[in-house]
């Protein structure tokens, strides 16, 4: 079976990569804040317990997120998957695996900061369909408007400099304990994520695709 998590930072692409290798390996990508959403918005009874923290801004207790990824991991029975925004860091790494929820390899997206900050700053957004362009990498057709919907594109609040440099700063904070435990274990695959997608597609495939 295969069972991976995806680390990396913001911009780093690993949202993209998961959906390419769960189609080609017909595995789960488990994002766990989609996972959440899809919980609340079903009224789920843990859906239902994670909803209070969701709605006062607090982040939601690990012991109910872990319960809602063992839940999910049940009903996918037998397909592997791939946890994407979870664990964040070693204690909660430690509680999955005491859920015996089990994690094959894990893959860090490499990416240089500088990289990070200019797609993630060249990012624009359409607020109503939700839709994200690049100024330099995914052009809308007409200059700063939604090919959908022709509505003006913004810049999301948390794609500006100073943002950016302070969500980087928290991911490599977080993320190098968390790093440093799955290299201990063995379990660790580097992936240069400053490439195409199609070049990181590529290598991806040929490490842990098979
Ligand atoms: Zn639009």
């Amino acid at each position: 079976m295969k069972r991976f998590i995806f680390l990396g930072p913001p911009g780093a692409g690993k949202g993209t990569q998961a959906d390419y290798l769960s189609d080609k390996l017909s595995i789960e990508h488990i994002s766990t804040g989609e996972l959440l959403r899809q919980e609340i918005n079903e009224k789920t009874a843990l859906g239902e317990k994670a909803r209070s923290f969701v709605e006062t801004g607090d982040l939601v207790p690990d012991e109910i997120v872990i319960e809602i990824l063992k839940e999910h991991i049940r009903k996918i029975r037998g397909a592997g998957y791939i946890l994407d925004g979870y664990p964040r860091n070693t204690a909660q790494a430690e509680s999955l695996e005491e859920h015996e929820i089990i994690v094959d390899k894990a893959v860090l997206f490499d990416i240089d900061k500088e990289t990070v900050v200019k797609r993630l700053s060249g990012r624009l957004y359409c607020p109503k369909c939700k839709k994200f362009y690049h100024s330099e990498y995914r052009p809308p057709q007409k200059d700063m408007a939604c090919d959908n919907c022709g509505r003006a594109l913004v810049r999301r609040k948390d794609d500006d400099p100073v943002s950016i440099e302070n969500r980087i700063k928290v991911y490599f904070d977080q993320t190098h304990p968390l790093i440093e435990y799955y290299e201990k274990k063995g379990k660790l695959e580097h992936i240069d994520a400053n490439r195409s997608v199609e070049a990181i597609h590529k290598d991806l495939f040929k490490r842990i695709g098979r």
